[in-house]
């Protein structure tokens, strides 16, 4: 198949190379030059706009940072034109950047009056199930362009959710986001605790993935340094998912919550944690490094 790629970051890097590895034909592009360098130095084709790289696909892939980098794309505005313009009828177009609900639905309402499929199909499993392709998919939009986008999916993930209409498929990554921001909180809280009387993080990193405690950060991202080798925590919290990005999640949570009256306690307390963190001048590391804010500096 035919794949336009757009958004060759710490997600869309490795996503698009399982696309290629997987035989599709992949025309990607990012807005860093760097970007595009390192996945052409790995083989990955790059073209020279993201409008150059809609001709002729069959399948349009997004991985932007937010909403308006994905409603900028796609409608454009300040007088430039919209990628939408640039894409054939017919096509099918995935964004699987973790955007607002609302602006999913504005951007997919304007593909469907052009003729354009499109769903939202934002990730969970970090940079990390990005490179295995083992992501889980949150999809929103028409059951038959699900059907359409599945073979495509199953390149890049393990497990594809079909969460309801248009949004949907936000809607369901936001909640699962507040958890996990909340629990990475929650987490680092316990481990800064148990060091500050003498434990060992590792010890007590296992006592609490094996009790009733045990969660996804202690199994797979420990915010602890040392303790897990693969997490960011032990690579200066270098890659990840960065602290801004959480911090984006959680507000788009809080004005969710907002719309809708939900009572989300945690989810606020937790955005203001990250709030902190990232003013504090740690918004590009890793959201793990939000330990830092619970930890005694040694
Ligand atoms: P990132 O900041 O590493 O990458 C985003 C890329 O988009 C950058 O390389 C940037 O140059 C590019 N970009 C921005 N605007 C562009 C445009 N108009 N045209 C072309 N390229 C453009 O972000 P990421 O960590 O890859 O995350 C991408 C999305 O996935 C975010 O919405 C994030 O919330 C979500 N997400 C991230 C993770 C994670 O662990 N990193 C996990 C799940 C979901």
């Amino acid at each position: 198949m035919k794949i336009a790629f757009i958004g060759l970051g710490n997600m869309g890097g490795p996503m698009a190379m399982n696309l290629k590895k997987a035989g599709h034909e992949v025309k990607a592009f990012d807005l860093s030059a760097e970007a595009c360098k390192k996945y052409a130095a790995e083989g990955l084709g790059i073209a020279s706009s993201a409008a150059d790289s809609v001709a002729g696909a069959e399948v349009v892939i997004s991985m932007l940072p937010a909403s308006a980098h994905v409603e900028g794309l796609f409608l454009g505005g300040a007088g430039k034109p919209g990628l939408l313009e640039s894409i054939a009828a017919g096509t099918l177009v995935i964004d699987s950047s973790t955007i607002a609900a609302a602006t999913s639905r504005k951007v997919a309402e304007a593909a469907a009056a052009k003729g354009i499929a499109m769903i939202d199909a934002p990730v969970s499993g970090g940079t990390g199930g990005a490179i295995a392709g083992t992501l889980t998919f949150m999809v929103g939009g028409e059951a038959r362009d699900l059907e359409r986008a599945r073979p495509v999916l199953e390149k890049m993930g393990a497990n594809i959710f079909h969460a309801g209409a248009a949004g949907a498929g936000q809607t369901a990554k936001i909640c699962n986001n507040m958890l996990l921001g909340i629990l990475m909180i929650g987490t680092s809280e316990a481990l800064a605790l148990g060091v500050a009387n003498g434990l060992d993080p590792k010890v007590l990193s296992e006592i609490m993935r094996r009790s009733s405690g045990g969660n996804w950060a202690l199994e797979k991202y420990n915010p602890m340094p040392g303790v897990m080798d693969t997490a960011p925590a032990s690579k200066n919290y270098a890659g990840g998912f960065g602290t801004d990005l959480m911090l984006k999640d959680l507000g788009l949570a809080q004005e969710n919550a907002t719309a809708v009256r939900a009572a989300t306690p945690l989810g606020g307390l937790a955005r203001s944690l990250y709030a902190a963190h990232s003013l504090a001048g740690h918004g590009a590391l890793d959201f793990s490094s939000v330990l830092k804010l619970v930890q005694k500096a040694s």
